[in-house]
């Protein structure tokens, strides 16, 4: 099965990890400093915490930005759960902004969401491609909202060369298995604040502070969401790679942009000047008269061996969220999920796997367009 998505370990990688096994810190240590030096270097922003996963990541994020009961986060309903959920947690309430058809949020539709008790804007990079960071940005700026990015798509990606992760207020990567590097599991917070980042670190360790000998003084609530060193080590290795690994999907994002051209049945996401995205997904959105047999069309991409996705169903859409906060219903953002296919786009594949893919997916898109939907 060719995987939507998927992780590439090399020798290298497990050279590393082993030899961390052998050596005698485990737990957060000093190589867990050298990924987050590794991690400034490549995004150019100044200061990066790792965490155990992006989740956490995000939970420390939100809670160091102060977000709590009764402020609302404008945010995008196409993103895993996670996004929102760690911020709900901290009692703030979500305001979905409408997206786009390339899955990012809708940045004209931002302003008039704001209210006094709007805290913050919290953006996806959907798939990889940037969110268009100059206009939020000065939405932001002028209304005096923290933005966050949560880039777990992102790592790689830039505008005009600036790496994403050196936008905003904060950036959220995710090392998660088959995010476009892996620690296994892991994320980071990025950050040109330091005092964010002072405060992170004691929020992902117990919020205590070493002092003289066995002096330690717990200075603030904390928890244990630290990345081990050998998560760690595979993150520096792995980013050694990233640059490889994404033009290696690029490439083959690139040839199906080809192959799909002027293609009646679906669109692509079309990437703008001077960006390069990860390519942590390629999504194909289907015309609506593919609405209707989609289910028929996602089975048959699967049983002829292509890994497909669907990202995401709008959070708002979940049982836990209809519960808390009633049922919300986005035009863009519903119809996004009733015609998203993420298709196999990963470092691992042939140039004839992607052959194999377009080929495959050009024709049960085919077989399937004279079905329509039956009102
Ligand atoms: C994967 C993902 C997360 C969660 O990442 P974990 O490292 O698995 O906790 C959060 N947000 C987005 C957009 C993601 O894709």
């Amino acid at each position: 099965m060719l995987s939507y998505s998927t992780q590439l370990i090399d020798e290298e990688d497990i050279a590393v990890v082993t030899e961390v096994l052998k050596s005698s810190f485990l737990a957060q240590g000093p190589r867990v400093t050298q990924f987050e030096k590794d991690l400034c270097a490549y995004t150019q922003a100044k200061y990066a915490v790792a965490f155990n996963s992006a989740t956490s990541a995000l939970y420390g994020t939100y809670s160091v930005a102060g977000i709590q009961e009764g402020d609302e986060i404008i945010t995008t309903p196409i993103s895993f759960v996670a996004t929102s959920n760690m911020f709900v947690t901290l009692g703030a309430k979500p305001i979905w902004c409408d997206v786009k058809l390339d899955g990012n949020i809708n940045e004209k539709q931002i302003e008039k969401l704001i209210t006094p008790k709007t805290k913050a804007i919290v953006v996806v990079d959907f798939a990889g491609k940037p969110v268009e960071m100059s206009t939020i940005e000065a939405i932001a700026k002028k209304h005096k909202l923290l933005l966050i990015d949560d880039a777990s798509h992102a790592l790689g990606s830039s505008i005009n060369g600036k790496k994403i992760g050196s936008f905003g207020d904060i950036s959220i990567f995710s090392f998660h298995a088959i995010k476009p590097i892996t620690t296994s599991e892991g994320g980071a917070v990025l950050t040109d604040n330091e005092e964010f980042a002072k405060k992170l670190r004691l929020f992902r360790s117990h919020g205590m502070r070493k002092k003289e000998l066995w002096n330690s003084d717990m200075v603030s609530m904390g928890y244990n969401l630290r990345m081990t060193e050998v998560a760690a080590a595979l993150g520096s290795s792995q980013l050694k790679k990233l640059n490889n690994f994404i033009e290696i999907r690029n490439k083959i994002a690139e040839y199906f942009d080809k192959r799909f051209q002027n293609k009646k049945l679906f669109l692509t996401q079309k990437l703008e000047m001077n960006t390069i995205s990860s390519r942590h997904l390629y999504p194909v959105i289907l015309n609506p008269e593919l609405h209707c047999p989609k289910e028929d069309i996602f089975r048959e991409l699967q049983e002829r061996g292509l890994g497909v996705q669907v990202h995401y169903k709008p959070i708002y859409k979940n049982s836990f969220y209809q519960e808390k906060f009633g049922k919300v219903s986005l035009t863009v953002a519903n119809d996004f999920y009733n015609s998203e296919i993420s298709i196999p786009c990963n470092q691992t594949m042939s140039m004839q796997d992607a052959k194999y893919v377009a080929d495959t997916l050009l024709d049960v898109l085919q077989k399937y367009s004279h079905r329509g939907c039956s009102f």
